[in-house]
């Protein structure tokens, strides 16, 4: 059966980044009628939050991305033990007692020689005694898994054939000097003990695949098919990472961004497939294709989003808004025109409070200097509400014989001046929402 997993840290809130890898996964589990786990990566005591746990579910839950399955890292430790136990076992596991600054320093001279800045593996050739006599001096070292210097291979679900020496990557450090198991560890265990059969995830984590393939196979266990999709960048190729902080999915919630509308960028984006609104889960699932997608960084333009959540709310039925048209305070026996009338002319959900304002109160004309008298004229053949379909008609009708205009010349001003807007909805739908007469 097909495994597969979305792991966030809660340390903080998941941004759209995060939401490309839940969802590749989550589609990859649903597509193959497997099993989607949401794992929490929270090894680390102090940045981990119950509030961002609570916070990444309630964002997964509006996406609609649900999990069959919840596990916590932290609940995991015993196993983490006993991993680190028979990696000692195995002679694959070494303690180093460098201080960071001494690390900086090993790096420098590596690269002022021309040199990879690989770990030495000085620690792997200190004695008990020197080993005692450090760890009374500085307390407990770094734990390092000592790599096989060959090269590791893989084929990658995007990437392709994957090949990288070994030898390149520092031995990678499992359990730091204050015991906390580091994620590189943690996540081989789950991964194995779960049965996950497939790993999407960002490209920044290829050399993390690396050294885990060596730990999952030291380990006995069987290697899941990894891919590595490449990471977004702004529309012009800038880097994200400054601005993910302000692309968390809450806020984009928040701005009234429709779950479909972002499910369907996301499924699409940086693949060789098109992006189309999809108006359900089942047909993302269908039209997924983990091997379209290409290694190059993808540009990602949020206001992409709107567009797609403009069309969600076109679509959009009365009955799935008829609670917050009901609650902006338009009459029940006018609520569904309104929405009819309001949907093709909004961006986000929220939009439509501007227009009911307008209807309510009415709006500030919009007339050219031209047009004042003839403005004027025309009001004052505009009977009081309540309007019907037919008040459009009869007071065109009654203006243009009044007035001898005809056409847009007729048309447009009106509509700038009762609506404020130069575009909008028909204007015989829009008559019998006005509350007030329109005035100057
Ligand atoms: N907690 C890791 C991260 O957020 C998980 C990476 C993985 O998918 O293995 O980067």
């Amino acid at each position: 059966m097909t495994v597969t997993r979305f792991a966030p840290s809660p340390t903080g809130y998941i941004h759209i980044g995060n939401l490309r890898t839940a969802l590749m996964n989550y589609l990859i589990a649903r597509k193959n009628g497997g099993q989607f786990i949401l794992r929490l990566d929270d090894t680390d005591p102090e940045r981990s939050k119950q509030e961002y746990a609570d916070a990444i579910m309630e964002d997964l839950e509006w996406l609609g991305l649900t999990w069959d399955r919840l596990e916590k890292q932290s609940d995991r430790l015993d196993r983490y033990n006993q991993a680190a136990d028979e990696l000692r076992e195995m002679g694959r596991f070494y303690e180093c007692f460098e201080t960071p600054t001494e690390l900086d320093l090993k790096r420098k001279k590596q690269l002022n020689m021309g040199k990879p800045p690989v770990y030495d593996r000085a620690g792997l050739a200190l004695s008990e005694e020197e080993k005692a006599a450090l760890r009374a001096e500085r307390g407990d070292g770094v734990w390092r898994f000592k790599l096989d210097h060959e090269r590791i291979t893989w084929t990658d679900g995007i990437l392709g054939d994957m090949s990288i020496d070994a030898a390149s990557v520092s031995d990678p450090v499992l359990i730091r000097a204050d015991g906390q198991f580091l994620y590189t560890l943690a996540s081989v265990c789950d991964d194995v003990d779960f049965g996950i059969t497939n790993v999407v995830r960002g490209s920044d984590h290829v050399t993390n695949t690396a050294t885990q393939i060596q730990i999952i196979n030291a380990l006995g266990g069987t290697v899941p098919e990894f891919a590595h999709h490449s990471l977004l960048t702004g529309p012009q190729g800038e880097a994200l990472s400054k601005r993910l902080g302000t692309l968390a999915l809450r806020d984009l919630r928040e701005a009234g961004i429709e779950p479909m509308a972002l499910l369907s960028l996301m499924a699409r984006l940086g693949s060789s497939q098109p992006v189309e609104l999809r108006t359900s889960m089942e047909e993302l699932i269908e039209g997924f294709d983990l091997a379209t997608f290409g290694a190059a960084p993808t540009k990602f333009d949020p206001e992409d989003l709107k567009p797609l959540s403009a069309q969600v709310n076109h679509a959009r039925p009365f009955a799935e808004v008829k609670d917050e048209v009901l609650a902006l305070g338009v009459p029940a026996d006018q609520a569904e025109a309104f929405w009819n009338v309001v949907r093709e002319n909004i961006t986000v959900k929220a939009d439509m409070a501007e227009w009911w304002t307008l209807f309510r109160d009415g709006a500030t004309p919009l007339v050219d200097d031209e047009d004042r008298e003839f403005i004027a004229q025309a009001f004052d053949l505009l009977p009081q509400p309540p309007y019907t379909d037919a008040t459009w008609k009869e007071w065109t009708t009654a203006v243009k014989d009044a007035t001898g205009r005809k056409g847009k010349g007729l048309f447009m001003p009106l509509r700038k001046a009762v609506t404020g807007r130069e575009r909008g909805p028909d204007m015989s739908s829009v008559m019998p929402l006005l509350q007030v007469a329109p005035k100057l």
